[in-house]
């Protein structure tokens, strides 16, 4: 499923219009009836539904579910919202039709009546302004999406809540607080963005005749599913051994941080890695490897509790390497961050203080002849930017284009929406994943998944896209066999791991 910008959008309704040559009456017509076909599974003969509908594409669409819904004999009225001038085009052919089959229409300047109307309904479906807005909702749109935001109806939007814009980058915006949404064709940036995602609600995209050759264009940005890790994940071969599936090395761990390194080194035994060693200090390999019985321990020179720099120690023979998790800030363990960057081959995986290791040496990334990888967290996204997290919560899918760009890396910017980057542009996310995945622990089981992949399918891109989403997977089967998010640990989401497997596979 490819996600889109508004000018992707736009284009792509262009080639369906102008090149493939359907009309965009048509298009409307099939959007309309595309929502009201899944509306009519949810209401009753008696629901009363009330469709505010603006002038541009969206507002069209609206015409077209209140008169399929009016035609289904279902008690509908519209709210016009804009003045009847500005209904041309389109939305006017099906505006036009709705009344011909005798559709009640009233303007949303009769605000007693749109008041008494809305305290009487049981569905608003809004379809008052979409992915042509510009700037923010202004009056009296402002202060109805207010109305239907507050009002005690399922709130349905079309394609998009009215107020968000498709793109991401906004600064303020006042929009309709959804209950559901039904996106037209392809789901747009801000259904994936911290700080707009919730506005949809539940959301479920329909299509309505886009020919697949319009998407093409758009491959590089995609939501993945479990269609595409079906389509991707390596299977195991019948006459394996353990060292076809990667000899991984996972550094980490100090004194007030032991268990990282255990919870990272569990999860990449569990997603399948075939032989693995623990590198850290004599002292926490004393406490973790009888919490971990499979894997072998490199002891590691330290200081203070914090691992430092070793020239002993040897990078060669590992398929890939992933460092950083509990180290500490200790700036004694730059120098082995150092070395690790030079010396290691194969994938190299940095996550946590590792990142921070990372920040005064960040043209090294560049300069790897193998693939580096990258797991921040927001916060540690703004720290490797030098930027405020407000801001890369605002603008997630260019910052880390253009990071993964221009220092060659994977990045995998971790958060409610898992946003994937390869260095070549390609972008996909990641949705699986629930609350209980907020708890210390939980990116560390993913560094151990990420470590596991990459070891199991060259292709890194997709490796990564698969770990972020069986990671997420396996804390949503745990917390629906515990039924809680409370209670789920790195540990459950470790155990959801083969539960995964089991799932999708
Ligand atoms: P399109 O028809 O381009 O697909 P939409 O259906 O999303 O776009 O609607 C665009 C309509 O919304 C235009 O008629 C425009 O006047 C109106 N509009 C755009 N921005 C705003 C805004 N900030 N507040 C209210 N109405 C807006
Ligand atoms: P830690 O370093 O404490 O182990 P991180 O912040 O590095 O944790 O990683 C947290 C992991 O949990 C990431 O994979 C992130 O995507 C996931 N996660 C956190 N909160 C949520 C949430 N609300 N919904 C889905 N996933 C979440
Ligand atoms: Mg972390």
């Amino acid at each position: 499923m490819y996600i889109v910008t508004a000018k992707e959008m736009y284009d792509i309704d262009h080639y369906t219009m102008h090149v493939a040559g359907l009309d965009g009456r048509i298009l409307m017509e099939n959007a309309g009836r595309a929502i009201s076909g899944k509306m009519k599974e949810m209401l009753d003969s008696s629901s009363r539904i009330t469709v505010f509908a603006g002038a541009g594409n969206n507002g069209g669409d609206g015409f077209v579910i209140a008169r399929t819904l009016h035609n289904m004999l279902y008690d509908v009225q519209v709210v016009q919202v804009v003045p009847d001038d500005k209904i041309t085009g389109n939305a006017h052919y099906h505006k036009n039709l709705y009344l011909n089959y005798g559709g009640r229409l009233f303007s949303a300047d009769d605000k007693q009546r749109m008041l008494a109307r809305l305290a009487e309904t049981d569905v608003i479906v809004d379809a008052m302004v979409g992915i042509g807005i510009s700037g923010e909702l202004r009056e009296p749109l402002g202060e109805i999406a207010d109305c239907i935001s507050h009002s005690k109806a399922k709130v349905i939007s079309v394609d998009l809540p009215s107020g968000l814009p498709a793109d991401e980058g906004i600064a303020g915006f006042q929009a309709v607080q959804a209950d559901l949404t039904y996106i037209v064709g392809a789901p747009k940036m801000t259904a994936f963005l911290e700080n707009t995602a919730n506005y949809y609600g539940d959301w479920e995209k329909l299509d309505i005749g886009f020919p697949a050759e319009s998407f093409r264009k758009y491959a590089n940005r995609q939501l993945w599913t479990a269609e595409q890790f079906q389509q991707t994940m390596p299977k195991r071969e019948k006459y394996a051994h353990k060292g076809k599936h990667g000899k991984g090395l996972i550094i980490g761990g100090s004194a007030n941080m032991p268990g990282a390194a255990a919870m990272a080194a569990k999860a990449s035994l569990k997603t399948g890695t075939g032989l693995l060693t623990v590198g850290s200090s004599e002292r926490v390999i004393q406490m973790i490897a009888p919490t971990c019985m499979e894997a072998m321990y490199l002891p590691l020179s330290d200081m203070d509790g914090y691992l430092v720099d070793d020239p002993s120690l040897s990078l060669s023979g590992y398929d890939a390497v992933a460092v950083g998790i509990g180290l500490g800030r200790s700036a004694q363990t730059a120098g082995l961050i150092h070395r690790v960057l030079h010396d290691s081959k194969g994938p190299l995986i940095i996550d946590a203080d590792g990142l921070h290791h990372i920040k005064d040496q960040l043209e090294s990334l560049s300069q790897r002849e193998h693939p580096t990888i990258l797991t921040p967290h927001p916060g540690e996204m703004s720290g490797l930017l030098n930027l405020p997290i407000s801001e890369i919560l605002k603008h997630p899918f260019q910052l880390s284009a253009e990071f993964a760009k221009e220092y060659e890396v994977y990045l995998i910017l971790k958060g409610r929406h898992t946003i994937i980057t390869a260095p070549d542009g390609r972008q996909a996310v990641t949705s699986t994943g629930n609350p209980g995945l907020a708890k210390g622990g939980s990116g560390d089981v993913l560094t151990g998944m990420v470590h596991a992949m990459v070891m199991q399918d060259q292709q890194i891109f997709q490796a990564l896209c698969n770990a972020c989403f069986v990671h997420g997977m396996a804390a949503d089967l745990m917390v629906e066999y515990k039924r809680a998010h409370h209670d789920l640990t790195a540990s459950d989401v470790i155990e959801g791991i083969s539960m995964a497997y089991r799932t999708i596979s």
